[in-house]
């Protein structure tokens, strides 16, 4: 049976449902979602259940964190849909601001987490983890769960927000969860919408890929030697690589030579489309 979808769209509305639940002595988790939802962020709502009596959904189209030549206006958007897959998967309540309630005029405020965000996707991508940092950081404060969960698929997102808590001291349990994948590997992502279907089809050579180089390491092959070989696999697959790095899973510092614990991280194009995906060494079964 489908729940019914039950949003509100102001801080002070989320709050009055929360402070409600509170005076119930229920725990509450919060899952952070741009919308266009799948069977990824659906796991974390299942997740998020799993660990506390009442989940938040979030949904917000962050504008901080897109940069001018990227894809905020194309995002995909369709809340009437989101909003009933999320209540079906377990979330007790939508919370789905406008822009202007969560920037409304003189806003000038930026959180940013140093370090960690300055290379990977930050390099590529400057500003985009400010926005983030920025945004979970209001959604952490607007909502005050005991919980909230990310996922693993964007491992150095997941770090720079245990950072922004810890230093932060923002009373929250932050937790990862595992990466959700297609058949064939591919990690499902809401931009794989862009791909033709002959890019789908190239799409899983990017999971294939940093698989062999988690199992290379395993072996014994330094990383650089590992991520380069890596590199030319891809190159070969027909993506623009823009990374492929082996990384201390929790630093996120480069590795050089053998290591026995890591995270193999990588981010590629494919046509317009943008696709990151990460591996633990070791790896652990599917
Ligand atoms: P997004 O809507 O893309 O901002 O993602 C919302 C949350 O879902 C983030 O914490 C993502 O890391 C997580 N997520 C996205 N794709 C997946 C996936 N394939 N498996 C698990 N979690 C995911």
């Amino acid at each position: 049976m489908t729940r019914a979808a039950n949003a509100v769209r102001t801080v002070r509305d989320l709050r009055a449902r929360v402070a409600a639940w509170r005076g119930a002595g229920k725990s509450i988790a919060l899952v952070p979602t741009m919308g266009a939802i799948h069977a990824g962020h659906l796991s974390l709502v299942a997740l998020a259940s799993s660990k506390a009596d009442r989940v938040v959904a979030s949904l917000f189209v962050n504008p901080l964190q897109f940069g001018p030549r990227e894809d905020f206006k194309a995002y995909p958007r369709d809340e009437a849909s989101d909003a009933a897959k999320l209540a079906n998967a377990g979330a007790d309540l939508l919370y789905a601001p406008d822009a202007s309630e969560m920037y409304p005029p003189g806003f000038s405020t930026k959180i940013t987490v140093a370090e960690l965000t300055e290379d990977l996707c930050g390099a590529a991508r400057p500003n985009h983890f400010d926005g983030v940092a920025t945004v979970v950081a209001k959604l952490l404060l607007q909502c005050g769960p005991d919980i909230a969960i990310f996922g693993d698929k964007d491992y150095q997102q997941l770090l720079v927000i245990k950072r922004l808590v810890c230093d932060l001291d923002i009373p929250v349990k932050i937790l990862g969860g595992a990466i959700v994948r297609e058949d064939d590997g591919l990690a499902l992502s809401s931009r794989n919408a862009y791909l033709s279907p002959a890019e789908r089809k190239i799409a899983p050579v990017l999971y294939q890929t940093i698989c062999d180089v988690a199992a290379d390491l395993a072996q014994g092959r330094g990383a650089d030697d590992a991520s380069e070989a890596a590199r030319f696999k891809l190159e070969a697959a027909g993506f623009r690589v823009a990374y492929v790095a082996v990384r201390n899973p929790d630093t996120l510092e480069p590795l050089h030579g053998p290591v026995k614990e890591a995270r193999v991280l990588a981010a590629v194009h494919l046509g317009k489309t943008r696709l990151i995906d990460n591996v633990p060494v070791p790896l652990q079964a599917r």
